[in-house]
């Protein structure tokens, strides 16, 4: 099973038949298990065997097959899923930190992980961001301390490409963690782990669930780090993914890969199609050869990934009159989702975000990202394609 491509172990690896022999992976929506013999009860208590459960904020048959499918399709070893991808990046930062360690992160982060990275500053961790493609800032920033390091191998909104491998050396050169949030690259082509990513992080809200139905997340990593770190402090914590949505992710998985396949096939047709329109002052796609980090995309996660960001030369207004065109994108701020959605940064997901700091991450008024679906890629490209000649 170990040799088997992503695509097949989405859909064979973790699963757990019960003594029903069913065909479609079960659903425990079961809070707790019940032991034949207090002497059972005891037992189980003492030692945990390979199917047994003691409580769903702990464990759960249908989540475990969630956390073994993930793992496999990553090569790690095994997981721990939460209740959203949030919840994994606080768990595993604070499964991980204590007061007075230093973590060196990315300045381009998601805008929820670079609150949650200041609200660890309250508990007396030190916490340098940097230009995540600058090797120098991180060799500058790291130091004997520092616990962690921590970034998006695909930044959101701008697709900046951070080196996993060279910033791996560094880190590990200075002992720390390597925790990366792999979710624009996707499971799908991910070689996170092997470029030396000791923590990998999803959001299976995006394209794990790829329906826009529930949130979840995921922490992969060795057994040694899953098991005796990140599961001894989240199974107290309680940010345990509710049996149901692991089910609901465990079915995405199975059409994960073609649904990638697809996303980033229409990715790499769009980004060629409109390169170099006149309305546009720039195309942004690891895909395209003129991205600056190209090379480097291609090589870490073996695609040009299933979102574009465009930036528009007439500024907000233009941005505006674009999205209000569009057809078979829907506007919304998801992403990763079977349906193609486009959002304006700098105004909705980065709307709080310092005048300086948009400037600084590239989060420019005319920047609109295109996240894509499986519709057919000819409607995809001739929707974006109409849209810019309108403006
Ligand atoms: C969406 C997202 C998160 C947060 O995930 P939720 O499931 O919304 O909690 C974290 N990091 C990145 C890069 C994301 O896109």
């Amino acid at each position: 099973m170990d040799e088997w491509q992503a695509g097949t172990k989405l859909v064979h690896s973790g699963i757990r038949r019960s003594q029903y022999g069913e065909m479609s992976e079960a659903l425990f929506l079961t809070q707790g298990y019940v032991y034949a013999t207090a002497e059972a009860a005891e037992a189980r208590f003492e030692a945990l065997g390979e199917d047994e459960f003691i409580y769903s904020r702990y464990a759960n048959p249908t989540t475990r097959m969630f956390e073994e499918r993930l793992a496999a399709v990553e090569g790690t070893q095994d997981a721990f899923a939460t209740a959203s991808g949030m919840a994994a990046v606080h768990g595993v930062l604070v499964s991980v930190l204590k007061a007075g360690d230093h973590v060196v992160a990315a300045r381009a982060l998601f805008g929820s992980c670079l609150i949650v990275l200041d609200m660890f500053r309250r508990f007396g961790v030190e916490v340098t961001l940097v230009d995540g493609r600058d090797l120098d800032a991180w060799r500058a920033a790291v130091r004997p301390g520092t616990r962690a390091v921590f970034f998006e191998s695909v930044s959101n909104p701008t697709l900046e490409v951070i080196d996993i491998k060279a910033v791996a050396e560094i880190a590990h050169a200075a002992g720390a963690l390597v925790i990366v949030d792999n979710v624009f690259a996707t499971p799908v082509g991910s070689r996170a782990t092997e470029m030396g990513a000791d923590l990998v992080i999803y959001s299976a809200t995006k394209h794990i669930d790829g329906g826009g139905r529930v949130l979840g997340g995921v922490i992969c990593g060795s057994a040694d780090l899953i098991r005796g770190t990140v599961e001894p402090c989240l199974k107290h914590l309680g940010p345990s993914i509710s049996p149901f949505n692991a089910w609901v992710m465990l079915k995405g998985m199975e059409t994960l890969a073609l649904r990638v396949r697809a996303m980033t096939a229409s990715a790499q047709a769009l980004a060629q199609a409109v390169e170099g329109h006149p309305a546009l002052a720039r195309t942004i796609y690891p895909g395209l050869a003129s991205h600056p980090q190209h090379a480097l995309a291609l090589e870490q996660m073996r695609h040009g990934g299933t979102i574009v960001a465009l930036d528009l030369a007439g500024g907000k207004a233009a941005a505006f009159r674009f999205l209000n065109a569009l057809r078979v994108f829907t506007l919304s701020n998801n992403l990763g989702d079977a349906k193609s959605i486009a959002t304006h940064p700098a105004t909705t997901t980065h709307q709080r975000l310092p005048a300086d700091q948009k400037v600084t991450l590239g989060i420019t008024p005319g920047l609109v990202r295109l996240s894509l679906g499986i519709e057919d890629a000819a409607d995809i490209v001739a929707d974006v394609t109409r849209a810019l000649d309108m403006i």
